[in-house]
C-alpha cells in the first residue's frame, strides 16, 4: 500500500506532467467501488478544467482545477486515494490502457492520466469550491467551501512540541498510534516500523510512557525517515510504482520492515516479527527498548 513517501513521489510526478494542461475530455469505467463522487459529477468538473497543481496531502493526491475565463471563476479538487493497489499514470494514448483502468482524462497534448486499480481500494472524488457555493452561516457571513485538508496531522510539518502533545496521552502502543490517521496523516506499516527501530523504540510500548526525549528522537526519525524515502522515490513492495512506472528504491534502505530473522545492520541480532493491532510489526530486541 502507497504510504506517504509514494504518495508524495507520485504527486509530484504527475505534477511535473500535467501542469497548467487542460482536460478535455474524461472516461469513467463501470465498476461502481472507485467512484466515491458519481462519475457524472467527475466528468461535469474535470471536463474543461485546467490543471494548477498536483499535491499531496496526507495518502490523497490532490489536484486542484479552475476554469479558463466564461465559467465565473469555478475551482475544485480532484482527490485521488490509491488504497492498496491504485495507479496515477501519465500515458501517450498509443500506450495500451491497462487492465483494470477506471478512470481517462484526456489532456489537451493529447496525453492521458489514466487511473488504473486492480483491487478497486482507491477512490475517486471531486470538491465544487467555487465562490458561489459558499453557505450563509448563522451570523449572515459568508462561508466558503473547504480546501481538502485530511484527517490528522501531516507528519513532515508538525513541530516536535506538536508530535509530543499528540502522543502524550495515548493509551495505545506506539506504533498503533503512529498508524492512527486521524493522529497523523500518511505514515503506515512500513515508515513506522523504521522510525521506531531509528529512534530505539520498542512498538508495544506505551505512547503515554515514552519521555520526552524519546518523543523527540521518533519525532526525528519520523522526518529523515520521510525525507529519505521521497528522495529515493518512495518504496517499491508489490504493485507501487511513480508516475512514469518506475520503481522507489526505499526497500534497500529498510533495515526492519519484513526483516523477520535477518541480523540487524546495528549489532546483528535477528530482527523480531510480532503482530500489533492486526499489523506485522518488525523490531531489532536489542536496539530497541
Ligand atoms: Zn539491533
Amino acid at each position: 500500500m502507497p504510504e506517504l513517501p509514494e504518495v508524495e513521489t507520485i504527486a509530484r510526478g504527475v505534477d511535473e506532467r500535467v501542469r497548467g494542461r487542460r482536460i478535455v475530455s474524461v472516461w469513467t469505467g463501470s465498476k461502481p467501488e472507485p467512484f466515491k463522487s458519481a462519475p457524472e459529477k467527475i466528468v461535469e468538473a474535470l471536463t474543461g478544467s485546467v490543471i494548477q497543481k498536483v499535491h499531496r496531502v496526507g495518502k490523497h493526491v490532490v489536484i486542484d482545477l479552475t476554469r479558463a475565463a466564461g465559467a465565473e471563476g469555478w475551482q475544485g479538487q480532484w482527490l485521488v486515494h490509491l488504497g492498496m493497489t491504485g495507479r496515477l499514470l501519465v500515458s501517450h494514448p498509443d500506450v495500451a490502457v491497462p487492465l483494470h483502468t477506471h478512470a481517462i482524462a484526456q489532456l489537451d497534448d493529447g496525453r492521458e492520466i489514466r487511473f488504473v486499480d486492480p483491487r478497486r481500494f482507491g477512490r475517486l472524488q471531486v470538491l465544487d469550491l467555487s465562490p458561489s457555493r459558499a453557505s450563509k452561516k448563522r451570523d449572515g457571513e459568508l462561508e466558503e467551501p473547504k480546501r481538502f485538508t485530511g484527517t490528522g496531522q501531516e507528519p513532515l510539518a508538525i513541530s516536535p512540541e506538536a508530535f509530543r502533545e499528540l502522543f502524550r496521552s495515548r493509551r495505545t502502543p506506539i506504533k498503533s498510534a503512529l498508524l492512527n490517521q486521524s493522529l497523523l496523516h500518511g505514515v503506515g506499516n512500513i515508515y513506522a516500523d523504521e522510525s521506531l527501530y531509528r529512534a530505539g523504540i520498542r512498538p508495544r510500548r506505551h505512547a503515554a510512557r515514552l519521555t520526552v526525549r524519546e518523543l523527540g528522537a521518533l519525532w526525528s526519525a519520523l522526518q529523515s525517515v520521510l525525507t529519505e524515502a521521497i528522495a529515493l522515490g518512495g518504496s517499491s513492495v508489490s504493485d507501487y510504482v511513480g508516475a512514469d512506472g518506475a520503481k522507489g528504491f526505499f526497500q534497500l534502505e529498510h533495515k526492519v520492515y519484513m526483516r523477520t530473522g535477518q541480523p540487524c545492520a546495528r549489532c546483528g541480532t535477528p530482527i523480531r516479527r510480532l503482530v500489533l493491532g492486526g499489523r506485522s510489526t518488525h523490531y531489532c530486541p536489542k536496539c530497541q527498548r
